[in-house]
């Protein structure tokens, strides 16, 4: 990598962001475009996201992703917002046009992006979305604008509830419902669905052994995504695969959000085969040592 005069800085806000995989594929990204960029981590605390962003205008950052906790906080400190990111209220990414900046969120773009370049397009599928937190209403968003029915199944069911209503209320009557988490409910609707996604943390590191669902409601054919990218290979998406549904995971929409961010920033076509690859290529080397 070779830091000119010229070079444009990008990077990611978040607390922590010791762990952040974004410089891993971006950088990897930047290297093979060629493109005159560097991707750097920057350890925002809450008090200071207002200066951070100040930051961005006066040193002519060209963009910078945003993660915990700050995606909703941010919106405040922008000049404009993208109707997607407003209506969810979070923004992944920002884009600094000389000095005027925007907000955009490629989460559920990202997710949507990745699920289609899997299992081909989605539009009119039935969908049962475990989960109710910030991913769940990025993934519910983009399934409910290309078209499909979605039931959603959450730990707190109100806020499941909740969740459905604002669906509702975007896309039209009918098309989202909620239902408890446990219980035959559930159960029925899974058979029903063509596609199930875990949006809840239930199965990430270190708890690997857990499922968010009983594996028993899983079937041959179903289209199940696992949002979760550590480990890469989740319980669920052992348990699916191993029964012979078709199983996604995390790290795809880790990879596809990253490349719509890097394509606002840039204007380029990002190589999400690149960015997949160095970040199995990390996983394997943190693995090792
Ligand atoms: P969040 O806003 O905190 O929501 C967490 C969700 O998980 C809530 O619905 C919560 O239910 C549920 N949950 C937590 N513990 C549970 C348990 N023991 N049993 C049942 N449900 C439980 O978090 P988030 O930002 O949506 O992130 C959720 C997961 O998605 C994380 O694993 C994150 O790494 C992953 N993610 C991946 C990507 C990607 O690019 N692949 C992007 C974003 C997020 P309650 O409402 O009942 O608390």
């Amino acid at each position: 990598m070779n830091i000119l005069g010229n070079t444009k800085v990008l990077g990611v806000f978040g607390h922590p962001i010791t762990h952040s995989l974004s410089p891993v594929m971006h950088n990897a990204a930047i290297e093979a475009l060629d493109i005159d960029y560097i991707y750097v981590p920057f350890h925002v605390l809450p008090e200071d996201l207002g200066q951070a962003v100040e930051g961005v205008r006066a040193l002519g950052v060209a963009g910078v992703n945003v993660t915990i906790p700050h995606k909703e906080e941010i919106i405040g400190h922008l000049d404009d917002v993208g109707e997607l990111a407003a209506r969810i209220r979070s923004v992944n990414t920002v884009i600094n046009r000389d000095g005027r900046l925007r907000g955009e969120t490629t989460d559920g773009p990202g997710f949507l992006r990745s699920a289609e370049a899997a299992w081909g397009r989605l539009d009119g599928a039935n969908v049962v979305v475990i989960g109710a937190g910030g991913s769940a209403k990025a993934v519910a968003f983009a399934l409910a604008d290309a078209g499909c029915s979605i039931v959603i199944a959450n730990r707190t069911g109100q806020r499941g509830v909740e969740l459905a209503k604002v669906l509702e209320e975007v896309f039209g009557q009918g098309r989202s419902t909620a239902v408890p988490l446990q219980g035959g409910e559930l159960a029925e609707r899974v058979r029903a669905a063509d596609v199930l996604v875990n949006t809840t943390s239930v199965g990430m590191h270190p708890d690997v052994d857990g499922i968010p669902l009983p594996p028993e409601l899983l079937r041959p054919g179903l289209r199940v995504y696992d949002l979760i990218y550590n480990p890469s290979t989740t319980r669920l998406v052992r348990e699916a695969e191993a029964i012979g549904a078709h199983a996604v995971s995390g790290l795809k929409m880790l990879v596809y959000q990253g490349a719509l961010s890097l394509e606002m920033w840039t204007g380029v076509e990002a190589p999400v085969d690149v960015m997949e690859r160095a970040l199995n290529a990390h996983f394997a080397e943190v693995r090792q040592g």
